[in-house]
């Protein structure tokens, strides 16, 4: 069997499979809002496009998306910017981890940074937007399973790296985001996530992956990123998030 022929998609995938992906993508997420009673509009898709190539991005750009998230600032820089130029409402949004030495590539080419989780690259980002002229929307990532191998801010330390980051940032501070740990039910991750939001009077809460958007928009959602069901599988071994 073709992975046409199960409905799964997989690397190398075709023009026309991303496009009915992203049409079936959009529906469940038009349909996860509705049975929370809000309006599909509130919530954003992000189509988390790494290890997949240009072309994958241009059947999606084709298709009608706009919103774009990748995680490594070298392969954003290596497919996007020549886009834009055809795409102006194109916007990317930085997903992964994020280094201080990147900062300045990063203020250049995003238009959301979703990965601001220490002070150190805060005070790498207000460099780089100094420098740059420009300083994209921010969301601090916040590690609701407490893990030790990820990036966020822990639990614990979450309000006052809000407060702070309010107060550096003002409105370009917009949110949160978080990465559930695997395996677990992540719907207490993405209550919390909101909570914490909606305590501090941020709007945005980026949460929900392929395996859990429609969970994440019953808990509040306003943007999902999903890579897999739209683009496919991604190379074995560069899978990570
Ligand atoms: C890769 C990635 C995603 C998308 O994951 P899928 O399971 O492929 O939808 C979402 N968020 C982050 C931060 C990622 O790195």
């Amino acid at each position: 069997m073709t992975d046409s022929q199960s409905g799964v998609a997989s690397a190398g995938t075709g023009h026309g499979e991303i496009a009915s992906a992203l049409a079936a993508v959009r529906e469940q997420i038009a349909q996860a809002a509705r049975d929370a009673g809000r309006k599909p509009e509130t919530v954003t898709l992000v189509a988390v496009s790494k290890f997949h190539p240009l072309e994958a991005v241009e059947a999606a750009l084709a298709a009608g998306q706009r919103v774009f998230g990748e995680n490594r600032v070298q392969e954003a820089m290596s497919k996007f910017p020549q886009l834009r130029e055809r795409y102006p409402d194109l916007r990317l949004h930085l997903i992964g981890g994020l280094q201080t030495n990147k900062a300045r590539d990063a203020v250049r080419i995003a238009d959301m940074i979703e990965s601001l989780d220490r002070a150190p690259l805060s005070d790498a980002l207000l460099r780089a937007a100094d420098q740059e002229g420009r300083l994209p929307d921010l969301l601090i990532e916040v590690n609701t399973g407490d893990e030790p191998q990820k990036f966020g801010v822990p639990r614990e330390e979450a309000d006052a790296f809000i407060r702070a980051s309010v107060a550096r940032f003002g409105s370009k501070l917009r949110g949160l985001m978080c990465i559930p740990p695997a395996g677990e039910d992540p719907c207490p991750h993405f209550r919390f996530l909101t909570a914490l939001a909606d305590e501090h009077g941020l709007s945005v809460r980026s949460m929900g992956m392929s395996a859990d958007f429609p969970q994440a928009i019953a808990e509040g959602a306003t943007l999902v990123r999903v890579g897999t069901a739209i683009f496919g599988h991604r190379p074995a071994g560069l899978a990570g998030t």
